[in-house]
């Protein structure tokens, strides 16, 4: 792996950085990789395909090799005949949450660089997933993290020996305090919202739906919306499928945000009434790449909506009942699912796989 697999390009004025790496462009934007990975090959047989690297089985797609990896993916894909749907229990993952996904590329991309120090800022999962990744790889990491982080997340980061900084203000007063530490030159960014290897590790979430399903995508999929870690690794995945003729059509991607912090269903819909804290983890007011997720919701027919926390609450329930032991965070997808159906969004005959994206032992 040469250097140059990892040259990047701005997202909004299309400035490059070739050799050396940044954390985003001169103009303030996203940087996304320069060429994106892609196989060469046509989609192999579903029945011979050897899946036993978990999601580094689609090598052909990433842009850097297992450098630090902890035998993560191939989360399995279950039915779920209450909801009508297909499950994949993305918190089948070593920290319990899809963010291992993204943790294991930028962890890897960080030890090709040669880091010695990463630095990120999260609500919890992510910054869990980049502290034991860290710990894998034998890189130090400060996670910035909200003064109320729970407290299973903040015992994750600092058993892994990351340095925990807790900070006081709002979500954005967090990451506030890391950006400042990353320009002073305290870390490489390590970040589940800017940095373009965390989202060629989400979009391994498509690889492997699409695999086991014999490289056919569903109809939709509806995921949680944050920054859209998930949501544009998932659409970047699809493309990349769709781009190789692995699958024939990129499926409806449907977002589901917390009331009071849902900037992308608000910009859908107009302003939402209520305020959900139960789902602690899409928080976010400002995603990074709001732009790429309008850009992925219009090219896939896609939506965002916001959901109460009475909805995510009986959600979560209704899940635990039925063996799925996940964060309250996780549960806003399939709450999303069912007013999805209400609004006709979704039609009763629709083909439709949830992400259950976080462990309930974590929540
Ligand atoms: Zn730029």
């Amino acid at each position: 792996m040469t250097l140059s697999a990892l040259s990047l390009r701005c997202s909004a004025c299309g400035e490059t950085y070739e050799t050396d790496w940044a954390w985003r462009c001169d103009c303030g934007a996203p940087l996304d990789f320069l060429a994106d990975a892609r196989p060469s090959r046509d989609a192999p047989d579903p029945r011979g395909f050897d899946d036993r690297r978990g999601l580094w089985s689609f090598a052909d797609f990433l842009p850097v090799g297992p450098h630090v990896t902890l035998g993560e993916g191939m989360t399995p894909l279950v039915d779920a005949p209450d909801w009508d749907a297909s499950f994949k229990l993305e918190y089948v993952f070593p920290t319990g949450s899809f963010k291992d996904r993204g943790a294991t590329t930028t962890l890897s991309v960080a030890a090709e660089l040669g880091v010695e120090k990463v630095v990120e800022d999260s609500s919890g999962n992510a910054g869990a997933a980049v502290a034991t990744y860290a710990a894998r790889a034998g890189i130090d990491a400060d996670i910035y993290v909200p003064a109320s982080v729970k407290a299973s997340k903040l015992r994750a980061i600092e058993r892994a020996g990351a340095t925990p900084v807790r900070v006081e203000g709002s979500r954005e007063d967090v990451t506030d305090a890391c950006v400042d530490a990353v320009e002073a030159g305290e870390g490489w960014y390590a970040s589940h919202a800017w940095n373009p290897a965390f989202f060629a590790g989400t979009a391994t979430f498509a690889y492997e739906l699409a695999y086991q399903r014999g490289w056919s995508a569903p109809d939709a999929v509806v995921t949680p919306l944050g920054h859209g870690t998930l949501f544009l690794g998932a659409y970047r995945g699809f493309r990349a499928l769709r781009d190789a003729g692995w699958i024939d059509e990129i499926p409806t991607l449907l977002g589901a945000q917390a009331a009071g912090y849902a900037p992308i269903a608000d910009e859908l819909h107009g302003q939402n009434e209520g305020r959900n804290d139960v789902a602690d983890g899409i928080q976010i007011r400002d995603p990074t790449r709001r732009g790429q997720i309008l850009a992925a919701i219009d090219a896939t027919d896609g939506d965002a909506i916001a959901l109460s926390a009475s909805a995510v609450e009986s959600e979560l329930d209704a899940l635990h009942r039925k063996g799925f032991y996940t964060e309250p965070t996780c549960a806003v997808a399939p709450a999303a699912l069912r007013e999805y159906r209400e609004r006709g969004v979704l039609a009763p005959d629709d083909d439709v796989v949830v992400p259950l994206t976080g462990s309930g032992l974590k929540g």
